[in-house]
């Protein structure tokens, strides 16, 4: 894709817009401008593969407006392969991969999206076009052959793999209840490839742009020996993963004062009631939805008024699922509330000063496995 001239002053709004994306201070634009100016010159390749996914996390990209997508793709990053976004098809599209690998052995970025299906050797998802076909020229056509194929022959030269969206990332929901296709995530994927293999995960369903965009400018600025890469122990960027939904969410205060919405009938209309009984796993998932909201800051799930599903987390979904029951099995200073008495005793605990935090490091079982971000 061809790069486009751009102009000093666009150049540093774009430095501004990264060090925001990237939760950094303003302090610090110069040092991400100088970063961004080695990484524009150094364009490093991306070649981005889709698995079993819905495109969703692609669409989700699409949708950033800040910055813009075309600002991303084109001046910051060099996307060589990607089956939504670029313009030609077939085996031409299919041999840029192949080229994109040979010229730059070790360099380039692999993003997935979606899981990859292990079952009858991969067929569930296979793609590429003309098995041992030649194109006009004589050339030989790369063929079509399943995903994880493609990730065998792709992930040895890469120089870090990047997943995006919870299905790449751990599964999602290809891999719940006893997936037929045997859909797995790419980091054991890759471990089974190279183990040595950086992998970074971008949790979602879908992820949200800036969790792309932002969680793939830290890794490349990582590559490239600037800035620091901090993870959780699920490969997610402490930047975007690292806070407790429940401890930054507007109705913290119904929660701890027992206040809950029980019935999707009942009266609403302020959004402030509490939804915990109707489903919420904002206690168990690290993501700063609250804070940078979606769709251009318009909203997010429980701001309007739905309960979050968990969907950053390795336990979505079948673990955190169904999505509208509360998290069974809490444990709240030793006690095991059922949900009916889930308010009180939140608002008893609240009252002798023990905060969220610790309460929801109690919770048991199924919850244990719903991981959060923070160490
Ligand atoms: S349970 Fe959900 S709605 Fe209630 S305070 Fe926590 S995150 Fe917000
Ligand atoms: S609030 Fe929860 S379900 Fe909604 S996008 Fe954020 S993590 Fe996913």
């Amino acid at each position: 894709m061809a790069g486009r001239v751009v102009s000093r002053r666009q150049f540093l709004k774009q430095a501004g817009a990264t060090a925001a994306l990237l939760g950094l201070s303003e302090a610090l634009i110069p040092q991400v401008a100088r970063a961004l100016e080695e990484l524009v010159a150094g364009k490093p390749p991306i070649i981005w593969l889709q698995g079993q996914n819905c495109t969703g996390c692609s669409v989700s990209l699409l949708n950033t407006n800040y910055p813009m997508i075309a600002e991303v793709v084109l001046d910051q990053l060099s996307v060589r392969y990607h089956p939504t976004i670029m313009a030609s098809a077939g085996y031409k599209a299919t041999r840029v991969i192949e080229d994109c690998k040979k010229e730059n052995k070790g360099k380039y970025v692999l993003v997935v999206e979606g899981p990859v299906p292990k079952n009858n050797g991969g067929e569930f998802c296979t793609f590429g076009v003309g098995k041992g076909m030649k194109d006009l020229m004589g050339k030989r056509v790369p063929g079509d052959k399943p995903m994880i194929e493609w990730m065998r022959e792709l992930v040895p030269d890469a120089a870090a793999v990047l997943a995006v969206g919870n299905c790449a990332s751990f599964g999602g929901i290809p891999a719940a209840n006893a997936s037929v296709t045997g859909s797995t995530a790419v980091e054991k994927i890759v471990a089974e490839i190279d183990s040595r293999k950086p992998v970074m995960n971008v949790g979602g369903c879908p992820a949200h742009p800036d969790w792309i965009i932002g969680s793939a400018m830290e890794a490349i600025l990582y590559l490239k020996g600037i800035g620091k890469l901090d993870l959780d122990r699920y490969k997610r960027s402490k930047t975007f993963f690292g806070k407790l939904i429940h401890e930054n969410c507007e109705r913290r205060a119904a929660f701890d004062a027992g206040i809950f919405l029980e019935d999707w009938n009942q009266n609403n209309q302020d959004l402030k009631l509490c939804l915990f009984k109707m489903g919420c796993k904002g206690p168990v998932t690290y993501a700063d939805c609250p804070t940078r909201r979606w769709n251009s800051q318009v909203n997010w799930c429980v701001g309007a008024n739905a309960p979050c599903h968990g969907c950053a987390e390795p336990a979505f979904y079948e673990e955190l699922s169904p999505l509208y029951e509360p998290l069974p099995n809490v444990d709240i200073l030793g006690l095991s509330p059922t949900t009916d008495t889930i308010g009180w005793i939140a608002a008893g605990a609240t009252a002798v000063g023990i905060g969220a935090h610790y309460l929801y490091k109690q919770l048991g079982q199924k919850t244990e496995s719903s991981k959060g971000g923070e160490e």
